[in-house]
């Protein structure tokens, strides 16, 4: 999915690092290599003798100038990227939060989306705790506070944390000089952990180690707990419920040099392409990506069909106009314009297959159609690497409603007409988990099948089965006999 104004955007990203020496530059170094998942908000607690916070709204560069950088003082802290998907998008809901306790301060980044939030801020408020933002990771950091100061032990206070929060979540937490990070019981959010030159490390992404110089030890186990120290990492407990790895941290969340589980997102990507070129296989002349998310899977199309790549929008990087504020219609196509620019000979007289990974509400896909048509292409058929997004997601990513969404109810060919395309093709779930390597019984698939693995209101609990499914069941024994 493209960064114009009809997005399915990331999530939030999350560092902490414990370290011989200061930390502060590499926590900065680690945000500006997650700066994808999020761009509103960035924030960094660190500890020396006392805790100290700093955080904004904006981009790492921006907020982390020298002389702020010369503030971060400490060998150990965390880190976060804010993109909002709960809470609005004002600074007093950045992140990292800290709270006081009578046990010392602690501070808590969150990536994720905790479904029984509501609940448990109306119960933290109803005894007293006054909340100074709107988010569900404030809601983390206040229950954790208060589960320490009457348990007085970070362990057991984690533990009883993760009874009470439901949902996708990986959290980076420190207490006093004490660094912990947590994976939700299913695997949903990513988080790793790294060792450099300096320490050791937990992020959202792979690639902070690439940047800190240092190597992935390993993904965090679903419902795994540990505690990092200047000589390694120990898991304190593990509380797994089963295995649910989004699937869209490989189709489009992740860097593409991320590796998640043991597999890198761009091969996934490629993979994808190729998957989709033998399931939605066309006669056409040129493959294009969407640039950038769109290009791995274009070039996995082209190398199977042998149907020849090409660039056939380009991308201006430097500009910055965001065009979902622009006032209205014409405006903002003149924007995207600006910001994608169809190549008219490459374009002319072609049958154009155009790979993205996904569409959300389909507004965009249909300018872009829209361009590539207005220069000249004769045909254009719509390819994605991902199944059709039915329905939301729950665990932190921003697809609030079925309402926004373009797939629900309607066909390939339904959704061609309304985009402008002469066709449109999605990848098949099977073909998607084959692509990521992994069995779909150990992906969240939720979006794409309206089934989901952490009970969220009345939506199906993955395994469950619908009314109609015990009544075709119950009439098949009836017949059996
Ligand atoms: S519902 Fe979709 S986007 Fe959300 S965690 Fe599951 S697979 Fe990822």
């Amino acid at each position: 999915m493209n960064l114009l104004y009809t997005m399915l955007i990331e999530n939030c990203g999350i560092a902490g690092i414990k370290g011989n020496n200061n930390v502060g530059m590499d926590l900065v170094i680690s945000l500006k290599s997650l700066q994808h998942r999020g761009q509103e908000a960035a924030g960094i607690a660190i500890t020396d003798k006392e805790m100290y916070l700093y955080k904004k709204v904006g981009l790492v560069e921006d907020i982390f100038k020298p002389h702020i950088i010369r503030n971060l003082s400490g060998n150990v802290g965390i880190g976060h990227v804010r993109y909002s998907t709960k809470g609005s998008s004002v600074s007093y809901n950045a992140q990292p939060f800290k709270v006081k306790t009578n046990r010392g301060d602690i501070a808590v980044a969150h990536n994720g989306e905790v479904v029984n939030a509501d609940n448990l801020r109306n119960k933290l408020s109803n005894e007293g705790v006054v909340f100074s933002g709107t988010t569900d990771s404030e809601v983390i950091a206040q229950l954790l506070g208060r589960y320490l100061e009457i348990m007085k032990n970070p362990i057991k206070a984690i533990r009883k944390l993760m009874e009470m929060i439901k949902g996708g979540y990986s959290l980076v937490i420190l207490i006093n000089t004490q660094l912990f990070a947590v994976r939700d019981p299913y695997g949903i959010r990513p988080i790793i952990i790294g060792k450099y030159d300096n320490g050791y490390a937990v992020a959202s992404e792979s690639v902070v180690m690439d940047h800190l110089n240092g190597e992935m030890i390993r993904d965090m186990l679903p419902g795994e707990v540990i505690e990092l120290t200047e000589t390694g990492v120990n898991t304190l407990f593990i509380k797994e419920e089963g295995k649910a790895h989004c699937m869209f941290e490989w189709v489009y969340f992740s860097r593409p040099d991320a590796i998640i589980e043991n597999k890198l997102s761009y091969y996934v990507r490629i993979r994808l392409g190729e998957i989709l070129a033998e399931e939605k296989g066309i006669d056409a002349d040129i493959v294009i990506p969407v640039p950038d998310s769109g290009r791995p899977h274009a070039l996995g199309f082209s190398r199977k069909s042998g149907i020849p790549f090409e660039e056939g929008l380009m991308k201006n990087r430097y500009t910055t106009e965001r065009t979902f504020i622009m006032p209205d219609s014409k405006t903002r196509d003149e924007t995207l314009k600006k910001k994608l620019n169809p190549i008219k000979k490459i374009l002319e007289g072609k049958r154009v297959v155009l790979c993205d990974d996904s569409i959300v509400r389909g507004t965009t896909m249909k300018k872009i159609v829209s361009l590539i048509k207005g220069s000249g292409a004769v045909e254009v058929h719509v390819r994605i690497g991902s199944p059709p997004i039915i329905s939301p997601c729950y665990y932190g990513i921003d697809m609030k409603s079925r309402d926004e969404l373009i797939a629900p109810d309607k066909s390939e060919k339904e959704i061609a007409e309304i985009i402008g395309a002469d066709s449109v093709g999605y990848i098949s779930i099977d073909g998607l988990a084959r692509a990521i390597g992994i069995k779909q019984d150990f992906l969240c698939l939720g979006c794409v099948t309206e089934k989901y693995p952490v009970k969220v209101g009345n939506e199906l609990l993955r395994g469950q089965k619908q009314l109609f499914d015990f009544a075709t069941e119950k009439k098949v024994i009836m017949n059996e006999k």
